[in-house]
């Protein structure tokens, strides 16, 4: 799927293949997840990208050439990657924290990715997960940058732990993640959408509370809840969660990204919660203004979360396999490469409520 330039119908057309690049791979694309980064992709809004360009960035498949270099994988291995891949070479990959590397790679933004029947990876050794059998290839995808991060927010940045209480900020692919994970996890969850059909999904996936931002709150889950009036500005849906929650959520997570959310999650906290911010806040919406006075005065942690490096995908993989988390839940529907070009300019008003995965053989 190839855009000549910023904003242009996305087309459908043979392409010369790629070749696998010194240490890394060409992966053979089964399933690739279609998401709102691909529209600000499209949108112009990543200066990363040179035209023409191919997006997608969440994919798994099958790997059917190995370039120079590669110690760990092999033609036929089934895997995954990251959205963002490190260089492999540098101190933070070293480490394990490949979401962090300055020389990072990202498909379908630094290069051309899987909207495609073929992709290019680069450092495979540093950036492949390999598939447990028990995991199809739709699932891995829908891991894409969305459930992934999720995970990664809950897990290692904020710890969050049984019996808490957790705000969650947006109900789409990274706020319904977000719900799944955090009951797996044993927590208790307030969602807070504008759309109440999200935040039904949300329900059905074990939000205790939902609450209409601009409406109404609207009890939810085993346990019910009352209905209460929220205002349509951040201070009134955070109060509304400050009583839900007996004096507000321990974590929450922004899954949206704008000034608004932003406040809206930090100020539903009890004292000394932890924020986590997860929604990005682009710089074409101006510099936000975050209520740090709250955040000094309730000491308040203020976490960032980018992504996940592929040496903590195997943990969250063995909870999919058990069947703890079931990220294939969130799969809306699955599409071939032609719909999804139809679909992707229109992508930011999508009012689809779980994810749309796209099967390049189709
Ligand atoms: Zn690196
Ligand atoms: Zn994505």
């Amino acid at each position: 799927m190839v855009i000549e330039d910023v904003r242009a119908q996305p087309e459908v057309r043979e392409v010369s293949a790629p070749f696998a690049p010194h240490g890394g791979v060409v992966v053979d694309v089964r399933a690739t997840g279609l998401c709102r980064s691909d529209w600000h992709a499209w949108a112009g809004h990543d200066d990363a990208i040179t035209w023409p360009h191919v997006p997608g960035h969440e994919l798994a498949g099958v790997v059917s050439a190995v370039g120079a270099g590669v110690q760990r994988w092999r033609v036929g291995d089934r895997v995954t990657v990251p959205f963002v891949c490190g260089c492999g070479r540098c101190s933070w990959c070293a480490d394990g924290d490949a979401q962090v590397c300055p020389d990072q790679e990202q498909p379908g933004f630094t290069h051309w990715g899987s909207f495609a029947e073929q992709v290019a990876l680069h450092a495979a050794d540093t950036n492949l997960v390999a598939l447990p059998e028990g995991v199809d290839f739709a699932t891995a995808a829908s891991l894409g940058c969305r459930f992934a991060t999720a995970y990664r927010a809950l897990v290692a940045r904020a710890r969050l732990t049984k019996g808490e209480w957790v705000t969650v900020v947006g109900a789409g692919g990274v706020g319904l993640s977000a719900v799944m994970i955090a009951r797996a996890l044993g927590a208790r969850v307030v969602a807070v959408d504008r759309n109440p059909a999200a935040l039904a999904v949300a329900a059905e996936l074990g939000a205790e509370h939902t609450v209409v931002a601009g409406g109404d709150v609207v009890g939810a889950g085993v346990r019910g809840g009352d209905a209460r009036e929220a205002g349509a500005d951040g201070t009134d849906v955070a109060s509304t969660v400050m009583e839900l929650t007996g004096g507000g959520a321990h974590v929450a997570v922004d899954a949206v990204g704008s000034e608004q959310t932003c406040a809206t999650a930090l100020l539903s906290l009890r004292r000394r919660g932890r924020h986590v911010q997860v929604g990005l806040l682009p710089p074409v919406d101006g510099h936000p203004r975050v209520p740090m006075a709250r955040v000094i005065g309730w000491e308040i942690d203020v976490l960032g979360s980018h992504g996940m490096a592929a040496v903590d995908y195997p943990g969250m993989l063995a909870l999919i396999e058990s069947g703890a988390l079931a990220p294939q839940r969130l799969v809306e529907r699955v599409v071939g490469l032609e719909e999804a070009a139809a679909l992707l300019p229109g992508f930011d008003t999508a009012s689809v409520a779980g994810m749309t995965i796209i099967d390049p053989s189709r």
